[in-house]
């Protein structure tokens, strides 16, 4: 299930990503008024097949009604009971285990790197300045991941555990 999230819905794309949904946003598309931003979405929910996420009526009444996309309207509420409303809508079944395939600020997909990438990393040299014991920190963690297109640098810090936490009470329906 692929998804494209309109400019309001940045932290739901997040979330998707992170439990490895293929999310466009919106919020990376430059340079277009809103109509032609709007027909866009359109055009690339219909040609990738991508269902739309939007909080938009007069949008998600388009796609559904004039294109036949799968749209969903996207009531207001917090991140998590926004998730629910796509996982209830398109029938999801979230992962259990956290497994890092997609970037959640591009989208772009994860590849496992060595700690030789790990130790030259921006994000490392961050932690190095702040006095954090680099070499227990890699152990502790184990498995880097790297985003193909950003080249930005994830681990399973507890961030994404406690988000992959959370999604795991709704699909158990809590
Ligand atoms: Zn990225």
């Amino acid at each position: 299930m692929k998804f494209l999230a309109d400019r309001m819905l940045g932290r739901l794309s997040s979330w998707l990503r992170i439990l490895g949904y293929d999310t466009l946003s919106a919020n990376s598309f430059a340079g277009l008024s809103n109509a032609a931003e709007d027909t866009f979405m359109l055009q690339l929910s219909g040609s990738e097949e991508r269902a739309l996420l939007t909080k938009d009526i007069q949008l998600h009444t388009r796609a559904r009604q004039k294109c036949g996309i799968p749209s969903l309207l996207v009531r207001e509420g917090d991140v998590l009971c926004q998730l629910n409303q796509v996982r209830q809508q398109y029938g999801l079944v979230f992962p259990k285990e956290l497994e890092p395939v997609r970037c959640s600020v591009c989208n772009g997909t994860l590849e496992l790197v060595s700690t030789e990438d790990i130790l030259r990393s921006h994000e490392i040299n961050k932690l190095r300045t702040k006095g954090v014991d680099i070499e227990k920190f890699i152990h502790r963690y184990a498995h880097f991941y790297k985003c193909s297109q950003c080249s930005k640098i994830f681990w399973n810090g507890q961030h994404w555990r406690n988000m992959v936490n959370k999604t795991r009470h709704l699909s158990e329906g809590h």
